[in-house]
């Protein structure tokens, strides 16, 4: 519809109110303007001025010291002398952040958002492993220069040894007292995986960070979003507070920006918006996923999700024959349901309950599926993109119900600006009793956070060190309200 296409050409939203340059040629990246707001309903939350100065200049940092770069020539070339001090070397303009890729897609996504924001905090630049497929799933986010890690990168031949037995791993030599102000390694590794220990959690700390600050090289192995771990440093927390006036939305707006499905992702994403769900007034997205075997169909499942949309409302109850003779009159309503799940049986339960009803009621109810995968198979190229796609298209629904302690439904909710009702974590044979709870906010939890803050005694609980700061509702761990 070019009516819409010049409406928001004119009112500049087609770059999020500033979040975005407009320095991109708009066809090799789709997704990354005017095609995204066909689908999307602008979102309510607007970036700070401040975060949007922000990512103008961590851009231009970026070019300035991205690979191929005279900057990235020379603080590489230091790189293999691994017995150097860098404790009185002028470290240069430019220090990097390394995101080594690893678990599933949305672990992915909710740690390259963490170290993205850690880069901005303390002036360095990310670059992102390229040995997986991240390239065929997302498009470059920085103009005029890229993320991707050169293969070549000295570091890499290493990755088997990135975990905590590795002599550079940062929790490990803090644990030792092997570094100091006086012996600073030209890199160091972070370790911030669900068995990291409290040694290597705390890195944000001021302590910490005084001595971090000077190596020039940090590399990160994550699976955990630890953005709110980051609020316990002051120094940290003030500028968080300028970037994110609205706290909850340092997800949202950083996927925003960093996130763009490739074309041929994106293809996958309108295509079926278009077949299926542009035509409901309304579209309710149920994201399925069972930590349990290969994830397959449970029926204590399936009755947790359908005792959980209908206390919430979401979908209908089903009527009983007389009142589905009252009802008649009705104007019938569309609505789409998007299910999303590796196993395919659940949609297919739920589109013959609402079959019968749609029938007696004229109320007209559809559910799709868009892939039923069976079992997960990262670093499939085909397989991750159907992940991809089915995250954006979860996030372009109206109501969202996910399940609990999933990051591949953390990413959809938080990307759509949705506040979701999260399915809590089933038991063997029996219906959590309330099945879900609408959460208070749209930020991902923080799986495995640490168990104090920077400051207080061991043993304190990192909930309630800072107000907002505090546990997840749908699991142990620790959120942003
Ligand atoms: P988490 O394990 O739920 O936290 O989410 P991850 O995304 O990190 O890992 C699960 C992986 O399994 C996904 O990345 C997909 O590869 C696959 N997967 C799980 N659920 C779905 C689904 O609903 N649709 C598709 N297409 N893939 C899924």
């Amino acid at each position: 519809d070019p009516s819409i296409n010049d409406e928001f050409e004119t009112t500049g939203d087609k770059l999020i109110g500033g979040l975005l340059t407009a320095d991109f040629d708009e066809g090799s990246c789709m997704s990354r303007y005017h095609k995204t707001y066909w689908y999307r309903k602008p979102s309510p939350y607007k970036p700070s001025e401040y975060l949007v100065s922000k990512l103008r200049s961590y851009e231009k940092l970026h070019k300035r010291c991205g690979p191929g770069t005279k900057a990235y020539k020379k603080a590489t070339k230091n790189l293999g002398h691994d017995n150097k001090n860098y404790a009185n070397e002028s470290v240069g303009e430019c220090r990097y952040v390394v995101w080594i890729a690893d678990y599933g897609l949305g672990n992915r996504m909710l740690t390259l958002a963490s170290v993205f924001l850690y880069a901005l905090l303390t002036d360095r630049i990310i670059l992102i492993d390229n040995r997986k497929d991240l390239g065929d799933l997302l498009c470059e986010p920085f103009p005029g220069t890229s993320w991707l890690l050169p293969l070549d990168f000295p570091l890499m031949k290493y990755t088997y040894r990135y975990n905590k037995e590795y002599s550079r791993c940062y929790g490990t030599m803090s644990e030792k007292r092997a570094i100091n102000s006086t012996s600073i390694p030209p890199h160091l590794y972070l370790h911030i995986l669900h068995d990291s220990r409290d040694s290597d959690k705390m890195f944000f700390c001021q302590k910490d960070q005084d001595l971090i600050n000077k190596v020039p090289w940090l590399i990160v192995r994550a699976n955990v979003y630890f953005v709110p771990s980051l609020w316990f440093n002051p120094t940290f927390q003030t500028e968080l507070t300028k970037l994110f006036p609205q706290k909850e939305t340092v997800f949202h707006h950083l996927a925003r920006y960093l996130f763009h499905p490739t074309n041929q992702v994106w293809s996958i994403v309108t295509r079926y918006y278009h077949d299926h769900l542009s035509k409901a007034e309304e579209r309710l997205g149920i994201q399925i996923r069972v930590f349990r075997d290969q994830g397959g169909y449970y029926q204590n499942v399936m009755d947790q999700i359908v005792s959980c949309t209908q206390r919430e409302k979401l979908l209908p109850e089903l009527p009983t024959q007389e009142e589905a003779k009252v009802n008649i009159t009705n104007i019938p309503k569309r609505k789409a349901v998007l299910v999303t799940s590796l196993s395919p049986e659940y949609s297919k339960k739920l589109k013959n309950m609402f079959s019968k009803r749609s029938n007696l009621t004229g109320e007209i109810m559809k559910v799709y599926q868009p892939s039923g995968e069976r079992y997960q198979q990262t670093d499939s190229k085909v397989h991750d993109q159907k992940a991809l796609a089915e995250m954006y298209l979860l996030s372009l629904t109206d109501n969202i119900v996910t399940s609990a302690r999933s990051t591949f439904g953390y990413v959809a909710y938080s990307l759509g600006g949705l506040k979701p009702w999260l399915l809590y974590m089933p038991n063997d044979r029996t219906i959590p009793d309330p099945p879900c709870v609408r959460s208070t906010s749209m930020e991902p939890c923080f799986l495995t956070p640490p168990s104090h803050g920077c400051e207080a005694e061991w043993g304190t609980d990192s909930g309630k060190i800072v107000p907002f700061v505090r546990h997840c509702e749908d699991i142990y761990g620790l959120k942003v309200y």
